[in-house]
């Protein structure tokens, strides 16, 4: 398996090199034969190369079987001109990533002040309200004078019926449960159509329960009782804010794993940004990269059939399990580690195992 691996800015570097040092780990134990290119995006590339990411990047991409996408300052990227590229966007757009696939569950070692949950939330990641990559050409935010703005939210029936189907077809091997997540009360046809389009894929599920919730209330349902959600599916933003929610609830942000999957390709990323308040301090919690790149490993072995890939990203989440058990971990989560300490040590464990 080969992967493309960009480390990104802020705590970027750090927890990708802890990554590494697992991915190394797991590959020797499991016999992996992973194979790892390095190169730059965000920061980094800017100074070099003049532009935060590449199109030389995107072939790499192809050419892999995977991306290791670390977070980047977003934020800072104002203007395209100038290569202020969102490198997030540049790989879910170009490599067409629909599914943003972002698990939070609660472990027995950490406590939490929820109920034990174990949950996916199932975004959509290509279109909404994500105005740097819902239109063919230009951009989906406007300034119309200096005082009046506008932006543009697009949902098609498409990107819809797909996540739907990537939300349904994830239940029928877990809980067989999925929930809807919309705002088509004000958003009636926009909201209105994602809902048609899921439930003419859950019919297709007939295993499968659903019902919906809105937005808001849904923030509500995930703090009081996160134990009776098993997939969430819902629209970009909705989905982008409420695993970032979720991921806190099971302990810290710094847990929250995440892959961008398509038909063809797939990219781990963390949930979280490039937390300029901790960078640089060896403290950021590697986990979140680290379960993310297990995540990448399932879909590999899922799709190319070989079994010992999936067998190694249980193995990390076991060993996540029991690092956080044991206090072997980053203060976020209760442990005295650094971010480089505690990759090492989940790789001493993963080896010994
Ligand atoms: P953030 O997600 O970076 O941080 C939010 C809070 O969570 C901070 O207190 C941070 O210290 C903490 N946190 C995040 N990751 C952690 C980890 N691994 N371990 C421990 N604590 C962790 O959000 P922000 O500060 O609003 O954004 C910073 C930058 O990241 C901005 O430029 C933003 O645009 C960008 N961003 C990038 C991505 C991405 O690359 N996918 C996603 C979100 C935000």
């Amino acid at each position: 398996m080969r992967l493309l691996v960009l480390p990104g800015d802020g705590i970027g570097p750090e927890i990708t090199a802890a990554t590494v040092t697992v991915l190394e780990a797991v590959s020797r134990r499991f016999e992996l034969g992973l194979v790892l290119d390095h190169d730059v995006v965000g920061h980094a590339s800017l100074k070099v190369h003049g532009a935060t990411v590449r199109p030389e990047l995107l072939d790499m991409a192809r050419a892999s079987d995977g991306v290791v996408l670390g977070p980047t300052a977003t934020f800072d990227f104002k203007d395209e001109a100038k290569g202020e590229i969102n490198p997030s966007m540049f790989f879910r757009k170009n490599l067409d990533l629909f599914a943003n696939i972002r698990p939070s569950r609660t472990y027995p070692g950490l406590p939490t002040r929820f109920n034990p949950f174990d949950l996916v939330v199932v975004r959509e990641n290509t279109e909404g309200f994500y105005a740097d990559r819902n239109m063919a050409q230009g951009n989906g935010e406007i300034l119309v004078t200096d005082d009046v703005s506008i932006a543009l939210r697009r949902i098609t029936r498409q990107c819809c019926a797909r996540i739907a189907r990537a939300g349904f077809e994830l239940a029928a091997r877990r809980g067989k449960h999925v929930t809807l997540v919309h705002k088509a009360n004000v958003l009636k046809i926009t909201d209105g159509m994602f809902l048609e389009e899921c439930r003419k894929v859950a019919a297709e599920f007939p295993d499968v329960k659903v019902d919906d919730l809105i937005v808001d209330a849904m923030m509500a349902h995930a703090i009081r009782a996160p134990e009776r959600f098993d997939v969430i599916v819902t629209t970009n933003m909705f989905g982008d804010i409420l695993s970032d929610l979720t991921a806190e609830m099971s302990g810290s942000l710094g847990l929250g794993g995440s892959i961008n999957a398509g038909t063809d390709h797939a990219m781990a990323q963390a949930s979280h940004g490039s937390a300029p308040d901790i960078a640089g301090r060896d403290i950021a919690n590697p986990f979140s990269l680290i379960l993310s790149c297990a995540l990448l490993l399932d879909w590999h072995g899922r799709r190319k059939g070989l079994p010992v890939f999936e067998a190694a990203a249980n193995a990390i989440d076991t060993a996540v399990e029991q690092a956080l058990a044991t206090g072997e971990v980053t203060p976020d989560v209760g442990g005295k580690l650094g971010t480089r300490t505690t990759g090492e040590a989940l790789a001493a464990r993963l080896l010994a195992a």
